[in-house]
């Protein structure tokens, strides 16, 4: 069923630090609910750099479920088992661009979650059209979302990932808090997802407990009756929420 967007009007928090000269962005994305289907949710992975978390992978193969991943030049380099993997369950995963570097998509320079950020405008596109040039070798197709190091935006960031004609990748749930998470505290955030939820969470982090806390928030989903649907089935062109981040006000140098 191809369905429409849920369009919220943006809503901005007005506690945002004034340490950084302009606002970053961070959008958020849901599925739209239909009543009388079953619950559903978009299950996204980030493989930002670091290896791979087969527990992960290996759990949603055996389980037939579907899921968006989003790679970077980086980790495509260092995992070409996973990627054969991931070509031979090619109708499971759809493969999309987390970039060349893995650094935030921030056209000026700032340091966030202690990550530099691209710093300029030409780093900016060099960054996206890194990460598409590496998914076009490694599996024959062009990406058409992006989601940027750390999740978060400046505003002519994003203007300038329309204009390469990539949909920007927001969510609604942070899963794993960037493989931070305990595996109980990840195991309930995903079980907590509700209906159109965008669930954000990382593939690359095999040594972290939080991975043991994806793999049962799937299961507990899946056992919940929820349907886990990639984006690119799920969306025609989202116009995800816009919010300001406050939590980058801790983390901007
Ligand atoms: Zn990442």
């Amino acid at each position: 069923m191809r369905s429409i967007f849920a369009i919220a009007a943006a809503t901005i928090a007005m506690t945002f630090s004034t340490c950084i000269a302009q606002p970053l962005l961070e959008p958020e994305l849901r599925l739209n609910i239909f009543p009388n289907n079953p619950p559903r949710v978009a299950l996204t992975f980030d493989a930002c750099s670091g290896k791979t978390d087969e527990r992960i992978l290996q759990t949603l193969i055996d389980n037939k479920i579907s899921a968006t991943i989003f790679v970077t030049a980086r980790w495509i380099k260092r995992n070409p088992q996973a990627i054969v993997e991931l070509k031979a369950n090619a109708d499971l995963f759809e493969i999309e661009n987390h970039g060349a570097k893995h650094v935030p998509v921030i056209d000026f320079p700032i340091k966030v979650f202690g990550l530099e950020a691209a710093g300029s405008p030409e780093a900016v596109r060099a960054e996206i059209e890194g990460g598409a040039k590496a998914i076009e070798a490694a599996f024959g197709i062009k990406p058409k979302w992006f989601r940027g190091a750390t999740g978060l935006y400046s505003a002519s960031a994003e203007k300038t990932i329309a204009e390469m004609d990539y949909k920007l990748a927001g969510y609604s749930v942070h899963g794993d808090g960037g493989a931070s998470f305990s595996t109980r505290r990840t195991a309930s955030t995903f079980g907590a997802a509700k209906n159109g939820d965008v669930i954000i969470a990382h593939i690359n982090q095999p040594s972290k407990p939080a991975g043991a806390g994806v793999v049962e928030g799937i299961l507990k989903l899946k056992a919940n009756g929820f349907v886990f649907v990639k984006l690119q089935d799920a969306f025609e062109r989202p116009t995800p929420q816009i919010n300001i981040c406050n939590r980058c006000a801790d983390s901007a140098h």
